[in-house]
């Protein structure tokens, strides 16, 4: 094994130096710990679940290979589903579950390696074959008991750099930044919610490159260039004291930023509001607390328990309770559960879709669910004594919707009355802009709403056609692109007509090379996560809202999303020559 090179796609800026940890290799030997008799009911359950979501992955599969003419892999699909189904499969290991208490994965691992050792001792290589499909069966099985365990991510005991085919975001959510150096997967993309909360987190993350589990095992270091997308594998003792030094480098580059004690204001006076993007209201720094204007988007999706169940009404209240009373007298954007498309569903809802970005999802979803939609309004209302909330609609494509909560609103106000609850006054009520429909109706949806979040992560994937979650198509995927750069133009040139107020939420906002372009469009409100803050904030210190303009008008000329990231990034570099992020 010798040193190798691999070029990826950086999802999460930065540098990581250290020994690698393959997260998605199985263990046979993996044995949890195990079940009180109280437990062992629902253990069977989170069993059952497994193998009906591993029938619907198989289901699929036979689908997509019928598409694809593949008659064969049909048919061998057709014997693992038969497997899945199998009483040996079901019933015994459930029954076990029972006797034994131990977990459906401690002891699926031992029937598997009791079957292993059965057709090992049969020596026939015909029958060795068929090990392989109930490995595969037992694989697929294996990944979804693990999904719901979300075991250990937040506990390997040491420095790591994960490797992996994919991380989910609850994945990145339980990794620790003091354990978690860096992550490094065969799949993902920029927006992903993983890279989100990755950047988020400060993690260096790389991903569409490919290893082989046997190299990442034998190395013993490898260095993640998360800022020109490389890995190191086995790297030299010259490029380990190189890297170090540079990650030395961005790191106090960055603590300079935090502590500089100036306002978002740029040299001739425009002042810029930075909020906060939020995704998990437990870890934010005190001083971003203090320094940003609030809460610009608290996701409300991760309030999902790990059985797949959104929180009841009553700890929602809470959450929402402490989430503004930590920020005081500073509004904070509560989203409606944005459930779906890339993002988990409640696990009652969980179902196949073709295209599930455009499916049922977020508001449409909600309206099909209304005491779900009942009891997120309940809660932000009855919480909202305790701060300044605000209420954001997730994927509004036609006003008649918005015309639908507001209506359910009133029915949800009327309600808390007649019970007792004090309701002041209604709520600010705004809407994202991520489907194209909405920002070409700027104009109109600006006289139902009180304010408008754009929502460029989304409404890239909707003008480009492309998936924001399929790395196949990542070259198309580009928020920086002239025809999205129109479309925020036109929003908020209609916004500021009537003086409604309107921040952009998409990642677009946390990068500090795009934030010049973002104020020329016409934008006084970005809304980005806390680890990006101290980075734009330092960028408008430094540009005036002339410059802005100009480089914009410049960047609408444009036809390619390349074209404008080289204008961005040299206009970038003459301002903040001392970044060696970008
Ligand atoms: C967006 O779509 O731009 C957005 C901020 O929402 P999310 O990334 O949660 O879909
Ligand atoms: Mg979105």
């Amino acid at each position: 094994m010798s040193r190798r090179v691999v070029k990826g796609t950086v999802l999460s800026r930065g540098i990581a130096v250290g020994k690698p940890h393959l997260l998605s290799v199985c263990h046979l030997d993996e044995v949890e710990k195990k079940r009180t008799t109280k437990c062992v009911e629902r253990e069977i359950l989170r069993y059952q679940k497994a193998i009906s979501k591993s029938i619907i992955d198989v289901e699929s599969l036979q689908k997509q290979l019928k598409a694809e003419c593949a008659h064969a892999g049909v048919a061998v699909l057709e014997t693992h589903k038969q497997m899945l189904k199998d009483p040996l499969i079901t019933d015994v290991v459930e029954e076990e579950i029972r006797n034994s208490k131990n977990s459906g994965l401690t002891v699926l691992n031992a029937l598997i390696e009791e079957y292993r050792e059965r057709f090992r001792s049969l020596k026939d290589p015909i029958i060795a074959e068929r090990f392989c499909d109930i490995q595969d069966v037992a694989d697929r099985v294996r990944n979804h008991l693990r999904r719901r365990d979300r075991l250990c991510l937040n506990q390997f005991g040491e420095e790591v750099i994960i490797f992996a085919h994919e991380v989910t975001p609850t994945d990145v959510a339980e990794m620790r930044k003091s354990e978690v150096l860096g992550i490094v997967t065969q799949v993902g993309t920029v927006t992903s919610h993983a890279a989100i909360i990755a950047k988020a987190k400060g993690i260096p993350f790389l991903s569409n490159l490919s290893f082989t589990n046997e190299e990442i095992f034998v190395a013993k270091e490898v260095i993640v260039d998360a800022t020109k997308g490389e890995l190191i594998i086995l790297p030299t003792k010259q490029e380990r004291a190189k890297y170090l030094a540079q990650k030395e480098q961005l790191f106090a580059y960055k603590e300079a930023l935090e502590h500089e004690e100036i306002a978002s204001v740029t040299q001739d006076g425009k002042e810029i509001g930075l909020s906060l993007n939020v995704d998990s209201p437990f870890d934010l720094k005190e001083k971003t607390k203090q320094q940003c204007c609030g809460v610009g988007l608290f996701r409300t999706e991760f309030l999902l328990n790990s059985d797949g169940i959104e929180v009841d009404e009553e700890e929602q209240t809470i959450v929402y309770e402490d989430l503004l009373r930590a920020f005081e007298n500073k509004p904070v954007v509560i989203r409606l559960f944005d459930f779906g498309g890339d993002k988990e569903l409640p696990a009652r809802l969980s179902k196949k879709e073709e295209n599930p970005a455009m499916g049922c999802r977020a508001i449409r979803l909600l309206l099909q669910e209304k005491q779900m939609l009942k009891k997120q309004l309940r809660a932000i209302y009855r919480a909202a004594s305790a701060g300044i909330p605000k209420i954001l609609l997730p994927m509004i494509t036609t006003l008649s919707e918005v015309d639908e909560v507001n209506a359910f609103i009133d029915e949800v106000i009327k309600e808390l009355r007649k019970e007792g609850h004090k309701v002041r006054k209604r709520l600010p009520l705004g809407c994202m802009v991520e489907v194209p429909t909405i920002a070409l109706l700027a104009d109109l949806v600006a006289r139902r709403v009180d304010f408008l979040s754009i929502g460029t992560n989304d409404l890239t994937q909707f003008v480009m056609g492309a998936d924001r979650a399929n790395s196949e198509v990542s070259h198309l995927y580009t928020s920086h692109h002239p025809s999205i750069l129109r479309l925020i133009g036109y929003v908020a040139s209609e916004a500021n007509k009537r003086r409604l107020p309107f921040s952009i939420c998409g990642e677009i906002a946390a990068d500090p090379r795009f934030t010049p372009l973002l104020i020329g469009l016409g934008l006084s409100e970005l809304s980005l996560h806390e680890n990006a803050f101290a980075s734009v904030r330092h960028l408008i210190s430094q540009i005036t809202k002339k410059e802005a303009q100009s480089l914009a008008k410049k960047a609408l000329r444009l036809s390619e999303a390349s074209e404008v990231e080289e204008l961005c990034l040299d206009f970038y570099r003459t301002k903040c020559p001392e970044d060696q992020t970008y």
